[in-house]
């Protein structure tokens, strides 16, 4: 690349290359490359024409950006619950959300866990109503036998600095709907591409899709390893959709481990402190996201009911950076103790 002064042009073989292998990978027929996954976000709400006054739905623990994105487009976030204990969104609530205004859902799959997707298109498809699957977290994860961010109608990977797949930056989105793809191109497409991932970010990323399959078998074992060896009377708990455990055709992708933790178990350390505890002790370990019903003012969203398990996790949940999991088995042996105490 360097030889051949590829990495200097707009287009060229390594985002060719990416392009194919990303289709392969997750067996979808249209790719667009893109320059982050909020972008992608964006992309994928503009493909199924979210237009100002209209609502998307979308679970009340969320990734901030997807909230910002709805409202950046002057629709309404309409926000659900998770199910109990878990980051995902409640198929049931999302049955009471759905209106005439309804133009997509936005489920994701986060720290571990995959938004129920079977549940969710049920509802989805009743109302013909798009679904966006947010797959960030979940790059090499597979859900019923297929890659995660294939199941839904559009689909979106990040290719961001923390990722799974990494190039400091850039995104794509995925779908099989020749329709949606179009107007994502035609909307990039300004005689320049307006959000552009580079040859070099593609470069990047050519080898890291190569080893995916096996790093994301490498990480679930290690969880599954670090979750046997923490002490039963940690104040940390796995937060584990059944979904997301492995059996057939479900590989769960840990871009983030997510736990509760519960300071009763710690004499009443706050969460902060126990974070800070993990830092000081070489642990990525820290709090997890806020849910967006808490930190938005209310003339920003509508809700349905009262959003008390996003609530709790907003409270409760912490989330362990993923690099660690790639580590050696007495790695996270060590990890195991730092984290029962
Ligand atoms: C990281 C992330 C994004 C956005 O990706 P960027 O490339 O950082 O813009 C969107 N959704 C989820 C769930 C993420 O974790």
């Amino acid at each position: 690349m360097l030889q051949d002064g590829s990495w200097g042009r707009y287009h060229g073989p390594h985002c060719d290359r990416l392009h194919d292998a990303l289709a392969k990978f997750h067996d979808v027929e249209h790719v667009i490359l893109c320059s982050s996954g909020t972008v992608a976000v964006e992309l994928a709400l503009r493909s199924v024409k979210v237009q100002p006054g209209d609502e998307v739905v979308m679970a009340a623990y969320d990734y901030r950006a997807n909230f910002a994105n709805v409202v950046t487009l002057q629709a309404t976030p309409v926000l659900v619950d998770t199910l109990p204990g878990v980051p995902v969104l409640d198929p049931e609530q999302l049955q009471l959300a759905v209106s005439d205004e309804t133009k997509a859902i936005i489920c994701s799959h986060l720290h571990g866990c995959f938004a129920g997707m079977a549940a969710i298109r049920a509802v989805a498809a009743e109302r013909g109503i798009p679904v966006i699957e947010d797959a960030c977290q979940a790059a090499g994860g597979c859900l019923y036998g297929k890659a995660a961010g294939s199941i839904g109608d559009v689909g979106v990977l990040s290719f961001g600095g923390s990722k799974l797949l990494t190039a400091g930056r850039g995104g794509a989105v995925l779908t099989n709907d020749a329709t949606l793809a179009q107007r994502i191109r035609l909307y990039t497409q300004r005689g320049n591409d307006a959000y552009p991932l580079s040859e070099m970010q593609s470069a990047v990323l050519l080898p890291q899709l190569q080893q995916l399959a096996e790093r994301t078998q490498l990480r679930m074992l290690r969880v599954r390893q670090l979750l046997n060896a923490l002490p039963v009377d940690s104040p940390l708990q796995p937060a584990l959709y059944p979904d997301s455990t492995e059996n057939e055709g479900n590989v769960p992708a840990f871009y983030k481990v997510a736990f509760h933790y519960n300071p009763k178990k710690d004499g009443g350390r706050s969460r902060e402190d126990y974070a800070a505890y993990a830092r000081q002790n070489g642990v990525a370990l820290d709090p997890a996201f806020t849910a967006l019903h808490k930190t938005h003012s209310q003339r920003r969203f509508r809700s349905v009911g009262e959003l008390p398990n996003a609530s709790a996790l907003h409270e409760e949940l912490m989330i362990l950076h993923h690099p660690v999991l790639l580590q050696s088995a007495d790695h996270i042996d060590a990890l195991a103790a730092v984290l029962g105490s």
